[in-house]
């Protein structure tokens, strides 16, 4: 495989992942978007533009071997692009984790999910009693996860340094969310970040569903091991 044909499947699956993405709410309104590292380097989705509409050639490459800075390997033949204000928060994952791939959603499902549990949009989003937290890395149906819970700034980029604190008092999980906005997720590969964003949005659908429902206080440890979910007397 020459380098050229490695970029044009990288630049095109993250073109695919953005329409995919746009169909489950993940990216509307220019927001979210994707970075894959290759062996060329990192390809990322621009900014401000509508995501399910990119095409390989407007796909951002940068150096994978220079974290602390943002350097342009190859950039889109379109040269009003500008490069995802996501990416110093992707650079974290890179950085912190070794990640393969990491993504910004803009779902709904966290978005809530963190505000019925943590109103203040400081703390973290508990999850538990579910078989999809198998698709978490190292996790178990029985366990509880806690995916730390960022407060929001005027800019992605000033969220930048919480997200990694969050990331290193929480090193078993691979995403946090930031309060009234979205959620990063990211894994070795993008098809485990991808299947972890999947899980948590899930999950994190299941909590406001729960929630809507009034059986919330059912997601624990106890509920999962009964045979039928029930109705908890004293949800709220
Ligand atoms: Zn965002």
């Amino acid at each position: 495989m020459s380098a050229d044909d490695r970029d044009s499947d990288l630049a095109e699956l993250v073109c695919e992942l953005c329409r995919q993405f746009y169909t489950l709410g993940w990216v509307s309104g220019t927001g979210g978007g994707i970075s894959i590292r290759g062996t060329d380097g990192i390809y990322l989705a621009p900014s401000a533009v509508q995501k399910e509409r990119i095409r390989p050639s407007d796909v951002f490459v940068l150096d994978a071997d220079a974290l602390d800075r943002c350097k342009v390997v190859r950039a889109p033949v379109d040269a009003t692009l500008k490069i995802s204000e996501c990416q110093p928060l992707f650079w974290n994952a890179y950085r912190e984790r070794d990640a393969g791939a990491c993504l910004h959603s803009h779902s709904l499902w966290p978005v809530l999910a963190a505000r019925i549990q943590v109103p203040s949009g400081r703390g973290v989003l508990r999850l538990s009693g579910f078989e999809m937290l198998k698709g978490l890395r190292g996790k178990s149906n029985l366990d509880e996860v806690r995916i730390p819970i960022i407060p929001n700034t005027a800019r992605e980029a000033e969220l930048t340094e919480s997200m990694a604190v969050a990331m290193r008092e929480h090193p078993d999980v691979d995403a946090v969310i930031v309060a009234g906005h979205g959620i990063y997720v990211w894994g070795r590969t993008w098809i485990e970040a991808k299947t972890q964003a999947e899980c948590l949005d899930w999950l994190a659908r299941a909590v406001v569903e729960g929630h809507r429902l009034g059986i919330v206080r059912c997601s624990s440890v106890r509920a999962v091991q009964s045979a039928m979910p029930r109705r908890c007397p004293d949800a709220e």
